[in-house]
This record gives structure tokens, C-alpha cells and sequence, in this order.
């Protein structure tokens, strides 16, 4: 890695994720030029995401745009645009921006390309039951439970308002659990009052998952003091269903009792994940291994074998049975800037990524969280308050603190919700964009990869 006198150590970082912002900042004192390629010129927070689609938080609040974010580091050079393409000879990624195509070089390649929502093999269920992956998603759910509202009060023939009232959640890992919940809190205590035709609270809300457990991941006594919460909020759990079919108006299952259809107008998947696809793209190019959800097998360090100037981090990088979540993104992306810097001081590298487990969490309702941190489990308002802290630390920003714990104060000791604009646009959008044909939507699942829990 000797570098000419005429210029800096290149290192390109593709995503601004935790994985890539995290590294970008890491490298902020070091003697390199960074190129940042992100396919949204926003950071997005993604563990608030439904806290968007069921108007708490403004989606400013979650996703504050990258250049704001780096304004003060001068090495690093913010750019617009989905990588499509990576020449490992050339060490040059092929870049692709709504009428501009482009080209960067690198000496080191950072990839954090994040993970794309898995339907299993059933894309088609996502024009009838969007994911929750990103600020489209988010808003998109938030014209459909809102909009379902609206329509069930509109409809006079009780089947059909049956159907705008049934909300159906797939998965009920973190997300689905959230999103259950803010449902669940919004039919029973936001909204009641507002409508002349109907009880909202009279809405039915649906969590379905094929394990028999909620919150899996966090240990059976946390899984069954979240399934009491839910009961207690007037969730319905269907455990041990798996769907088969998803249409406009309803769901298809299999549960334990047999075949069943769930009329429901507005149904939401939190249940899958694979590798995006510049995962694959890569592999391929570099001769890496893939797992069984399209993630790219990593060398200890996070580099790629026999190519020790890309990194792979966060959710793409399948290493040691690590979990997609956050800390792993900040501190593998952390790990890669590291090595860089060691390379560059000419110091030994080549060291193993090693995770430190902070724990997981899980909100439920207003005041009720679960947390998992080692040995400590904690429940209720204690999770909850952990919960608070937790995430008002890693929100990315001075002012968007200050607005979300403006909004959870309105939403969590008042009544209300702040951001209940629902638009044509946000709810049929997805229709049009699929019948138009976006040369942008990138974020799809490669066939053949099968996915992984949340
Ligand atoms: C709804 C939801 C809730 C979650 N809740 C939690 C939680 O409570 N706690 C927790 O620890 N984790 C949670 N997670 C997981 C956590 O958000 C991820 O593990 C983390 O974001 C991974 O970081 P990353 O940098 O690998 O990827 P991401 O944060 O997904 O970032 C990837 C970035 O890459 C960009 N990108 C992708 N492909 C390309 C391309 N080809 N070219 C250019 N840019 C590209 C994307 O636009 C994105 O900005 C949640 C995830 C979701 C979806």
C-alpha cells in the first residue's frame, strides 16, 4: 500500500449505515481521501422506523442527511448513488444516480451495504404487505393504517369494515412486536373519539410468526412477558403460522388448526432478511463465499479472501453467527477504519474483528420495553427507560433529539400523534413505480437467496 507523493490513500466506503457513517467517522483524523456512496443522500435510523409508520416521529427526525452529518470533516466526500458494480482488478466501483453514471477508484474498499427485506421467494406478497426497511416503507404503512381508519369509518357493510380494522404484522421479531404494539396503542388510546362510525377500538391487530415464540432471540422468560404485554394491549398472537398467500384484501395461513384466511386490508412484513444485492455482485467478483441469506463470508478481520483492501461490514458480512444488528455495523465498520490506519502507519494488521455484546431491546407499548444485556434482563418501565436513553444516544444529531423527545412526549404522556399526514401518493406509489419500472429499486432480494429471520 505505498503511496505515491502526489496523492492520498484512497478509500472509497459504499452505504452510509451505521457500518459505513461509523467508519467514515473513524477515519476522520487519518491522512485519506473518502469517498462516501450512499443510494439516499440520508443516514437512516433504522430501529425508529416504525415509530414513522405510526406517527410518532417525522422521518427528518430519523434520517438526517449525510453531508449535514460530515460538514465538519473535510477528508470525506459525500456522493449521491447505488454502487452497481465492483472491478477487483481495477479496484474502480461503477456507480448509478437518476441520469448520471460514474466511476470511483480505490486503494481500500469499505462495503456496507446493509440487508434487503426477504419475502422468501414471494416478492409478490410485498405490492399487498410493504416491508420496513426504509423511509418509502415507513410512510407507506403510515398512509395505509391511517387511510384504514378513514375508509373503515367511510364503509357502511360491517365485512368490509371489518376488514379496513384488522391489521395483520408478519414476524414477530423486534419490528413486528414495535409495530403490533403501536398499533394495538393507537386503535385503543390515540384514536378513539376522533371518528363518528366507528370504535376504533374495536380494531383488530394480528401478529403472526411460524416459531412458537415472540421475541425469540431474547430468552423465554423476556418472550413470555412480551407475549402477556401483547395480550394485555389486545394483540391476537398467532404462533406457529406460517403464511402461504397475501392479496388486497386478505391473508392466507396455515396455522395449527388448518388453512385459514384473514380478511385484512392492511397487512405489514416484518419477517425476513437477505444480503442486498451488490452482496452478490461482490462475492462474485472477489471469488467470496455467500451464506444461505446472500451475506459475503468475511476473513476474521472483515476483509474478503485473498483481497485484503475490501471490508465487508454490518449486516452484509456473515462472520462468527453474528446477528444484523447496530453494534455490530458501528463496531465492524470501526474495525475496518482501524485496520486501514494501521496499514497506513505501517503497522501490523490482519487482527480479528472481536464483538462486544451491548445487549438487545424491544419496546412494546408506551412505558413497557424488554432488554437483554448478558446476564441482566429487564422488563417493563425499567426496559423502557434503558430503551429512551439508549436510543436517544445513538439518534444522529443535537436538534433531532430534541424533536423526538418533544414527540414522545406527545405521543407517550399525551394523546397525541404529530405526524398522521397520509397521502395518495405515499399509499399507492409502490403500484406505480413497479408498473413504470424504477431502474433505481435496488434494494430487492437476488433470487435464490433465502433468507434469514430478523
Ligand atoms: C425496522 C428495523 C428495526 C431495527 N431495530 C433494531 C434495533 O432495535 N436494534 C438494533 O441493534 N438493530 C436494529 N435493526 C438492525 C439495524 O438497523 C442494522 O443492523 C443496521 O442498520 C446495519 O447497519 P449497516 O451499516 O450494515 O446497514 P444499513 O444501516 O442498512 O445501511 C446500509 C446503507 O447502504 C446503502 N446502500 C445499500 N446498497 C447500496 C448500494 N448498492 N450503493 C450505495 N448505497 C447502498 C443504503 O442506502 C443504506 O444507507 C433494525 C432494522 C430494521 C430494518
Amino acid at each position: 500500500m505505498a503511496e505515491s507523493a502526489a496523492r492520498r490513500h484512497r478509500v472509497v466506503i459504499v452505504g452510509a449505515g451505521f457500518g459505513g457513517l461509523f467508519a467514515a467517522r473513524s477515519l476522520r483524523r487519518a491522512d485519506v481521501d473518502i469517498t462516501l456512496i450512499n443510494g439516499t443522500a440520508y443516514h437512516l435510523f433504522q430501529p425508529l422506523l416504525y415509530q414513522v409508520a405510526t406517527g410518532i416521529l417525522s422521518e427528518g427526525e430519523i434520517a438526517p442527511p449525510i453531508r449535514e452529518i460530515l460538514k465538519r470533516q473535510d477528508n470525506v466526500d459525500v456522493k449521491l448513488g447505488w454502487v452497481t458494480d465492483v472491478d477487483v482488478e481495477a479496484r474502480r466501483v461503477s456507480v448509478e444516480a437518476p441520469g448520471i453514471d460514474y466511476t470511483v477508484d480505490y486503494d481500500t474498499l469499505i462495503v456496507g451495504a446493509g440487508a434487503s427485506q426477504s419475502y422468501f421467494g414471494n416478492d409478490q406478497f410485498a405490492d399487498h404487505a410493504p416491508g420496513m426497511k426504509s423511509i418509502d416503507d415507513a410512510l407507506e404503512l403510515r398512509a395505509r393504517i391511517f387511510g384504514a381508519f378513514e375508509l373503515a369509518d367511510l364503509h357502511t357493510d360491517p365485512a368490509e369494515r371489518e376488514r379496513w380494522m384488522t391489521f395483520v404484522v408478519v414476524g414477530a421479531g423486534p419490528t413486528g412486536v414495535e409495530m403490533a404494539g403501536q398499533i394495538a396503542e393507537l386503535a385503543h388510546r390515540n384514536l378513539p373519539g376522533q371518528y363518528r362510525h366507528i370504535d376504533p377500538r374495536k380494531a383488530r391487530i394480528i401478529l403472526i410468526d411460524a416459531v412458537d415464540a415472540v421475541l425469540k432471540t431474547f430468552g423465554d422468560r423476556l418472550s413470555t412477558r412480551a407475549l402477556r404485554r401483547l395480550h394485555l394491549l389486545g394483540v391476537e398472537v398467532e404462533l406457529e403460522t406460517k403464511v402461504v398467500g397475501v392479496d388486497a384484501t386478505g391473508i392466507e395461513v396455515e396455522t395449527p388448526r388448518g388453512h385459514e384466511r384473514i380478511g385484512a386490508m392492511t397487512k405489514m412484513w416484518a419477517a425476513g432478511v437477505a444480503a442486498p444485492p451488490l452482496a452478490r455482485r461482490l462475492a462474485e467478483a472477489a471469488g467470496a463465499a455467500t451464506d444461505r441469506a446472500g451475506r459475503i463470508r468475511v476473513e476474521p478481520d472483515c476483509t474478503l479472501p485473498g483481497h485484503p483492501e475490501i471490508f465487508a461490514v454490518g449486516d452484509m458480512m456473515a462472520l462468527d453467527d453474528l446477528p444484523g444488528v447496530a453494534q455490530v455495523a458501528i463496531q465492524s465498520g470501526r474495525h475496518a477504519a482501524d485496520q486501514i490506519k494501521r496499514r497506513l502507519a505501517g503497522r501490523e494488521t490482519g487482527q480479528r474483528f472481536t464483538y462486544f455484546d451491548k445487549g438487545s431491546m424491544a419496546t412494546i407499548s408506551r412505558f413497557s420495553a424488554v432488554a437483554s444485556i448478558g446476564k441482566v434482563h429487564v422488563s417493563g418501565f425499567l426496559g423502557w427507560l434503558m430503551w429512551l436513553v439508549v436510543h436517544l444516544l445513538y439518534l444522529v444529531g443535537f436538534k433531532n433529539r430534541v424533536t423526538a423527545v418533544l414527540h414522545w412526549f406527545v405521543s407517550f404522556l399525551g394523546r397525541g400523534r404529530s405526524e398522521r399526514v397520509a397521502t395518495f401518493q405515499q399509499a399507492y406509489a409502490r403500484a406505480a413505480v413497479r408498473a413504470y419500472g424504477d431502474p433505481f429499486e435496488r434494494r430487492r432480494v437476488p433470487a435464490g437467496a433465502d433468507g434469514g429471520g430478523e
